[in-house]
């Protein structure tokens, strides 16, 4: 199920017949106005790319010229991860959807065009069988009730899908006859956790998971590897793009198979072991356990054995190196959206790599990054947006930096 991309925003006669017009009426969602998850739910999808392609363009202007963005073919329904979070209207029937953006209010999502359709499915059964099993729905203010959010990925190359009961008790009565009844209603489900959070809190999942059917874990293969993905583990949501993401990275790495590269904020190590072959060593620093595990299990399974994975926060872990005198050739770096730190580029600067891609899913903070990192010795090569995230104006970049020869330098003077 590999999909077919194409490079750069649409011709004119495809805007002009594709269905949602950009007069800015929420065609697309009746919703969007209050959930907020899609604010280009009434762009044409051509329109979105070229907004997108502008933006990083004139963001990203004093660092060189941005490629065309790489968009999809299929934008809809791309998100395999589905959250929805159970609550109840004033009038006390269960509702599920997405918190409206900056409250505890619940949005329900009817037609989401961004959710895989599998998984709202199976969170539709969940709330249909609530009643018949008893099942309180969490009350944020009194804290009594069970079920506060349902979690569900799917593989989308596998076919695996994994459901996350966020229960803010251990205690559920009946599970066992729950499970019947989810897993005869939909077969595609492989395994179900419950996590556990009591806390008063805005984060979605507690400490605690509880396998109740199945490994605990899906399956998922990306650029011909497999991987185990945890439900506490990072993994992109929108798994076939995440191949044209990869394959434009590591592209631009032009590995020979001789180098030591750097993967770092690796998650459950996708990019790694996707360059393992090409190179002499890999090494992985990530900051959560969970996907550390992944990761390490991940390098067994795909019987890769140049790709150590260490458990740590990148910066220190980098400088770590840097004092051990240790080089790299290459460093690929994904940070979250609000970017990398001073402690971790004064360490590549130290670590000498000739070349560095940065995947960024934070644009703003990529700039403050890049005007860091050329201050230093590396220049900005090349700049390739990837739509990574369709309908809303959130915009992945893949930014390649060389690092400065003495002669690059002499030339300048
Ligand atoms: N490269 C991976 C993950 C990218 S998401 C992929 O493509 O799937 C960013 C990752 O950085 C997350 O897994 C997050 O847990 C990790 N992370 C966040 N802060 C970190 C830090 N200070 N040091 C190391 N990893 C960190």
């Amino acid at each position: 199920m590999k999909p077919s991309i194409h490079r750069g925003p649409r011709s004119v006669q495809e805007e002009k017949s594709a269905k949602s017009p950009d007069n800015g009426q929420a065609v697309g969602c009746r919703v969007s106005g209050k959930c907020g998850g899609c604010r280009y739910s009434a762009v044409e999808y051509g329109k979105q790319l070229e907004k997108k392609q502008s933006y990083i363009r004139e963001l990203l202007k004093d660092f060189g010229e941005t490629e065309p963005i790489r968009g999809m073919e299929q934008p809809e329904h791309y998100r395999c991860k589905v959250h929805h979070v159970f609550g109840r209207t004033k009038k006390g029937e269960v509702l599920h959807g997405s918190y409206q953006a900056g409250t505890h209010r619940i949005i329900p999502s009817e037609d989401c065009l961004l959710e895989d359709q599998q998984c709202r499915e199976i969170i539709s059964s969940i709330h249909k069988l609530l009643r018949s099993f008893k099942i309180r729905i969490y009350d944020e203010d009194s804290g009594t009730g069970l079920l506060r959010h349902v979690m569900v990925r799917k593989g989308c190359f596998s076919g695996e899908f994994l459901v996350v009961l966020v229960l803010a008790d251990q205690v559920f009565p009946g599970k066992n006859n729950f499970v019947k009844a989810l897993t005869s209603l939909h077969p595609e489900i492989t395994t179900i956790v419950l996590n556990i959070n009591p806390k008063d809190t805005s984060m979605v999942l507690g400490k605690v998971n509880k396998t109740i059917y199945g490994p605990g874990f899906i399956r998922d293969s990306l650029c011909g590897r497999t991987f185990r993905i945890s439900p506490a583990s990072f993994y992109q949501v929108n798994p076939a793009q995440t191949e044209v993401l990869y394959e434009t990275a590591i592209g631009l790495a032009e590995l020979k198979g001789t180098e030591t590269v750097i993967d770092a904020y690796c998650g459950i190590g996708t990019i790694g072991l996707c360059v393992a072959s090409r190179a002499e060593k890999v090494i992985g620093i990530e900051l959560n356990a969970d996907a550390v595990k992944d990761a390490i299990l991940n390098c067994k399974e795909n019987q890769v054995n140049n790709y150590r994975v260490y458990q740590g926060d990148a910066g220190e872990f980098m400088e770590a190196m840097a004092d051990a005198g240790e080089k790299a050739d290459v460093v690929f770096m994904d940070p979250p959206r609000n970017g990398s730190t001073q402690q971790f580029m004064d360490a590549v600067d130290r670590l000498h790599p000739g070349k560095l891609v940065y995947i960024s899913c934070g644009p703003e903070a990529l700039k403050r990054d890049l005007e860091y990192l050329e201050s230093m010795d590396y220049r900005v090569k090349t700049i390739i947006p990837v739509d990574m995230f369709p309908y809303t104006e959130h915009t992945e970049v893949v930014c390649c930096l060389e690092r400065q020869t003495i002669e690059d330098r002499r030339r300048q003077l």
